[in-house]
């Protein structure tokens, strides 16, 4: 079961980057991650946060507002899961950098190959038309699959369990790839912490 943000005296928190504003360069560069955290992110929590009193939905995990609002509300609250997962997953560029273990067995068993799997997630991240998110998810069996997700979509809205994204909004890489998506999303791979995957898929 995935572990349940909870608002703090009636309001979320912006969450903190576990590395420096330096460390996934030259992937992502410490200006996009500046305004990607500090003003994007940050713009939902606020709007999230003026919205909340007298919703109905006051004192919820965040996970749950997801499950429960609509509109404006659901917007901002499933833009904030969604970096959340993202921004926690990254670490400073690691060469050949795969997944280990029984997610690495079970990404194998799923796709034929770690390579494979990495074809059809960027496939799906070239693909998605517009603003949203590729997902990488458990099922209730432990089954993984590919999913895009519009605007700010969550697998959790299905009943899946996320494991990993990449967020295609145009804003997450703009400054430093312009218009080459693609681009942006293949030097992704550099950067996943597949531990912090791999607990997600242990968890789930
Ligand atoms: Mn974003």
């Amino acid at each position: 079961m995935m572990k349940k943000t909870m608002p703090v005296d009636g309001k979320f928190e912006l969450m903190a980057l576990p590395y420096s504003d330096h460390a996934l360069e030259p992937v992502v560069s410490a200006g996009t991650l500046g305004f990607h955290h500090g003003k994007h992110l940050q713009a939902y929590v606020n709007n999230l946060n003026a919205a909340l009193p007298g919703s109905g939905l006051e004192g919820l995990a965040l996970e749950d507002v997801v499950l429960k609002a609509q509109g404006g509300m659901l917007n901002n609250a499933g833009q904030i899961l969604n970096h959340n997962l993202y921004f926690s997953q990254f670490r400073a560029p690691v060469p050949d950098n795969a997944p280990t273990g029984r997610l690495s067995d079970a990404i194998e068993a799923q796709f034929g190959s770690f390579e494979a799997f990495k074809e059809a997630f960027a496939q799906a991240g070239a693909t998605l038309f517009g603003s949203g998110w590729v997902w990488l998810s458990a099922d209730a069996q432990g089954h993984l699959l590919i999913s895009q997700e519009p605007n700010a979509a969550n697998p959790i809205q299905r009943g899946l369990c996320p494991l990993l994204t990449m967020d295609v909004w145009e804003h997450a890489y703009y400054l430093d790839y312009q218009n080459r998506r693609p681009d942006h999303l293949a030097a992704l791979w550099q950067i996943i912490d597949w531990d912090v995957v791999a607990a997600r898929y242990e968890q789930r």
